[in-house]
């Protein structure tokens, strides 16, 4: 349920209102632009009078809100959320580039691949520790020991990171991770949502291999209602009938977020296509349909890469893309960082 204050009204008439409601057992969520004032309910509304709120004098207007997602709606929060990540902000008119090997695989290697991605233009450093292999036979990450590398990397360059984590029982080994990123297989693992909801470190949510918008949003609502609004929605591809690309790149998702959600939202153009020489097209895409940032991976030797070298690109390749994204961004009114 939404309910839209009228303009200029003292703090503590809202305030008397929100414990009041918040007494009923409901959670609330308030947003407050220059011009409104919205109190979003979440929770059981049938327990609310709908028109005694509507007879107060603060009150300009009720409405229920049909989508089942509630803290991730725009209805609740007008405005574009902007995720501040070590100063990198997601959302609005910002934009971010982040870049990294697929996984951890050595000191050398993170490090050496870390200073080519700053060197090029990136703002965020990705690499991976823990790995969500299809076979449990292939190389499965480098585990802690990949954390504290990555950790190095950070050190080493300034670049905030962001890594997989896939299971809860590792969460004191993330100290230090800028971003947590919960990866498509674990879209809808809500026991590991509800835990980093517990957090105040965002989250990139990719979206599941096979999940509608809904779902995807659904699952961003698990984080937030446990407290983290700290979500940033990563497109990254979903399966389809098409086989020549390794997933179908799903950019008509970018503009009904932006229309259903205030969450920033990237894209991941790597593990979408799965094919390094379409990632440049794919991104300068994602830029035209409205993304807030892109995740990329790259690769100082894609041909000895222990996972996803083909769809990597090396640092001079990354470094072409980022030319072109940097003359493309002003056109939509985003900023590089
Ligand atoms: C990744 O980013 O390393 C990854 C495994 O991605 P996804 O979960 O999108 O497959
Ligand atoms: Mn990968």
């Amino acid at each position: 349920m939404i309910v839209v204050i009228k303009k200029d009204q003292e703090k503590k008439q809202v305030q008397n209102l929100i414990s009041w409601v918040e007494k009923l057992g409901l959670k609330v969520h308030l947003s407050e632009g220059e011009n409104t004032t919205i109190i979003g309910l979440v929770g059981d509304t049938s327990k609310v009078d709908i028109d005694l709120i509507r007879t107060l004098d603060i009150v300009e207007s009720v409405t229920r809100v049909q989508e089942p997602y509630k803290n991730a709606n725009r209805k609740f929060h007008p405005a574009d959320s902007i995720i501040d990540v070590n100063s990198c902000k997601f959302g609005g008119n910002h934009f971010q580039i982040i870049a990294g090997p697929c996984s951890i695989e050595s000191e050398k290697q993170v490090i050496e691949v870390a200073m080519a991605c700053k060197k090029a233009g990136a703002t965020l450093l990705r690499g991976g520790a823990f790995k969500p292999r299809t076979s449990p036979y292939s190389f499965q990450g480098m585990g802690v020991d990949g954390l504290k590398l990555l950790k190095k990397a950070k050190a080493e360059t300034g670049l905030p990171i962001v890594t997989e984590i896939m299971s809860e029982e590792h969460i004191d080994d993330f100290e230090g991770v800028d971003v947590m990123q919960v990866g498509a297989r674990n879209m809808q693992n809500f026991d590991l949502l509800k835990r980093l909801g517990k957090l105040k470190t965002p989250i990139l949510l990719k979206r599941g291999i096979a999940a509608t918008i809904e779902e995807w949003l659904m699952s961003a609502e698990y984080i937030m209602s446990e407290g983290n609004p700290n979500v940033i929605l990563c497109e990254r591809g979903i399966r389809t009938y098409e086989t020549y690309t390794r997933n179908t790149l799903d950019l008509s998702a970018i503009p009904v977020l932006k229309e259903r959600t205030h969450l920033p939202v990237i894209v991941d153009p790597s593990h979408a296509l799965g094919i390094s020489r379409f990632v440049k097209p794919m991104s300068l895409a994602s830029v035209g349909a409205g993304a807030d940032g892109l995740m990329i991976e790259v690769h100082n030797d894609p041909a000895h890469a222990l996972c996803d070298g083909a769809q990597s690109l090396r640092p001079e390749q990354f470094e072409d893309v980022v030319t072109s994204l940097r003359a493309m961004l002003p056109a939509v009114g985003k900023e590089l960082n």
